[in-house]
């Protein structure tokens, strides 16, 4: 695996292939990434890994300070996974330059998770516009788990028409059903419980209300959740996964879509 922290030696690499299979990241890998990776892997192209926290996505300084970082433990499980690139930019590196193109940010940048965390995606968007410039990869593997960032991500590319594909991968979860994410390292054995018994109760909502839609009660379903330990919630909603129209009677294709805290851990999912 070679390692890079200057694009422009980066580019000169990429130069000599046939194109790049492109998994970004911000760290703190887990089962999530590594289904990325393995999916990359498979295509024709070398398979380049980033690993950058974005301070630009976090709405809190804090935030962004105590995200959960492994450097070690990430370029040894990248290496057995034998991935071909890793590049690791500096803040200069990324934002030292001003990329040709502008950033779109469709409209649904203000719902869900845009309405709670201001600049979030502008942040996200910003980052991303600047690595598909630099790398330019033939494909881009996002995951599910980030719903709303990949359908934003995906606008983006469309809207200015880049010639990058995204892959849409699906969400990998733990045995008790909770999504994989960095920030799961912050939860304690009783906090990783209430998360997944909040994954059954949304689970088995959604096999209710896919049958009668008046079963959608929000304030019973808050205070149930409320009861199951969750703190806080952001928001609950259903939305259509193909176009994200939201739902508001029965319907076949949709995905609960959820941020809520436990404590003060903020953690998301759509299901
Ligand atoms: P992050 O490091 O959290 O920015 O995530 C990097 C990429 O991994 C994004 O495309 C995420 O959607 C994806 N990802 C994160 N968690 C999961 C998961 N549990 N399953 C599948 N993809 C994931």
């Amino acid at each position: 695996m070679k390692i890079f922290k200057d694009k422009h030696i980066l580019q000169r690499e990429i130069s000599k292939t046939k194109g790049i299979s492109f998994v970004p990241t911000m760290g703190g890998l887990h089962k999530g990434h590594i289904s990325l990776i393995k999916q990359s892997k498979k295509s024709k192209f070398k398979t380049l890994v980033s690993i950058f926290v974005n301070p630009k996505q976090f709405n809190k300084k804090s935030d962004y300070r105590s995200y959960p970082r492994s450097p070690k433990k990430d370029l040894k499980k990248l290496k057995n996974l034998k991935v071909d690139y890793l590049y690791i930019p500096t803040f200069k590196d990324i934002y030292g330059f001003k990329p040709k193109e502008k950033v779109f940010l469709d409209k649904f940048s203000i719902k869900l998770c845009g309405r709670f965390r201001r600049g979030h995606f502008e942040g996200v968007l910003n980052v991303i516009n600047r690595f598909l410039e630099i790398i330019k990869p033939k494909y881009i593997f996002l995951g599910k788990k980030d719903y709303q960032q990949l359908y934003l991500i995906k606008k983006h590319i469309k809207k200015r028409k880049i010639k990058s594909k995204v892959i849409e991968c699906k969400t990998i979860r733990e045995n008790n059903g909770v999504a994989l994410s960095t920030r799961n390292s912050s939860l304690d054995e009783n906090q990783m419980k209430i998360a997944s018994n909040i994954y059954y109760y949304l689970h088995n909502l959604k096999k209710k209300i896919k049958n009668d839609y008046n079963l959608f009660n929000l304030n019973k379903i808050k205070k149930d959740l409320k009861n199951l330990g969750v703190s806080k919630i952001d928001y609950l909603e259903n939305y259509n996964t193909k176009n994200f129209k939201k739902i508001k009677k029965q319907s076949k294709k949709f995905n609960i879509f959820i941020a809520y805290y436990i404590k003060n851990i903020r953690l998301i999912d759509n299901i």
